[in-house]
């Protein structure tokens, strides 16, 4: 089959590879409907997180199941499966906390794995990983486009606005308006937030955050975009998602949190210096999110879609076959694209 490689900064190909193959009893291969690329990705195409040539790409996927392990008891042959960006057993201690992203016998998708952006993939703990799409769906490709997010960008904004405690009333701030931060202003509205702040700099992006149910937006930087917010909401805002995951983003959202209330960060951050936690320190403010347990999250937020209430479809502004995987990076690096789908 074929599926997106890793052969150096910059240097995406569609390669062909062996077909992936059932290795263990709780496995299942599945042919892949949709994939994404994820702005983490990016962190790879451009050599900052060092990968091995050869590793596989993609941790976002939707696809078909065609095999089945021996021990695999709630999945079938033919079903429709959503993955979280993440492996999970589904029975360890962490899993039975609805903490699936610390799974003991947790894996991330690519690397030496199987990747996401190629024609199929072996899931590894199948049941406790993948989840049905019910057979109402079917073939509906635009409600198929509006789940697909959930995989990782809606889920870690969804947990963004929960752990930071969005609830009904809120004022929020979102910093950052990428695929993220964008899911982040959909799930703060969905909690019911009644004034949300998106913090960016792309004026298409910012529309859809307000299209997403952003009431105020804010495009001055740093220092300037902390006063406004504090400013606007007298004395900083209740919940702040921070959905950059860079020192300087993290410091904003740590100094643009009302006093006592909390913070979240989910940006995908690659820093080995701490925010400044002396504010954290004398105003009680609560430093909080990380990785989100997007399989935790998928059945509720799937029924949401389902329903017609939630669609973050919009992050998806450009679509791609397999072999226009490599194109899909470069227009990401350029931030001329939101988010990348794949149909293999
Ligand atoms: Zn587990």
């Amino acid at each position: 089959m074929r599926a997106t490689v890793y052969h150096g900064s910059r240097d995406m190909r569609i390669d062909q590879v062996p077909d992936p193959r059932i290795s263990a009893p709780t496995d299942v291969i599945a042919r892949i409907t949709h994939a994404g690329i994820c702005g983490s990705d990016l962190w790879s195409y451009r050599g900052i997180y060092q990968r091995k040539q050869g590793e596989r790409m993609g941790h976002e996927w939707m696809g078909i199941v065609e095999e089945v392990g021996a021990e695999v008891r709630t999945i079938k042959k033919g079903d429709r499966v959503i993955s979280p960006f993440l492996i999970s057993d589904g029975t360890c201690e962490f899993c039975r906390e609805g903490l699936p992203s610390s799974c003991i016998h947790g894996e991330r998708w690519g690397g030496s794995n199987n990747g996401g952006q190629a024609e199929a993939i072996r899931v590894p703990y199948a049941d406790g990983t993948l989840v049905v799409i019910p057979k109402s769906v079917e073939d509906d490709e635009q409600l198929l486009k509006a789940i697909f997010p959930l995989t990782d960008v809606m889920a870690t904004g969804h947990h963004a606005a929960v752990t930071a405690k969005v609830r009904a009333g809120s004022t929020v701030a979102v910093i950052g308006d990428g695929a993220v931060g964008l899911c982040g202003v959909l799930a703060a509205k969905r909690l019911r937030a009644e004034r949300i702040f998106l913090i960016g700099h792309q004026e298409a992006r910012l529309n859809l955050g307000r299209a997403f149910g952003a009431t105020d937006i804010i495009t001055a930087r740093d220092e300037r975009a902390v006063q406004e917010v504090r400013e606007q909401t007298h004395g900083g805002a209740e919940a702040v998602l921070e959905c950059v995951g860079i020192l300087e983003a993290m410091n904003m959202a740590i100094h643009m949190t009302r006093p006592g209330r909390s913070v979240s960060c989910v940006g995908f951050a690659h820093m080995n210096q701490a925010p400044d936690l002396t504010r954290r320190l004398f105003q009680n403010i609560t430093i909080t999110g990380g990785v989100a347990p997007a399989r935790a999250y998928l059945p509720e937020l799937l029924q949401d879609v389902i329903a017609g209430t939630l669609d973050p479809s919009p992050v998806l502004d450009m679509t791609v076959d397999l072999a226009g995987v490599p194109a899909g990076y470069a227009a990401m690096d350029k931030r001329t694209t939101i988010k990348v789908l794949v149909h293999p």
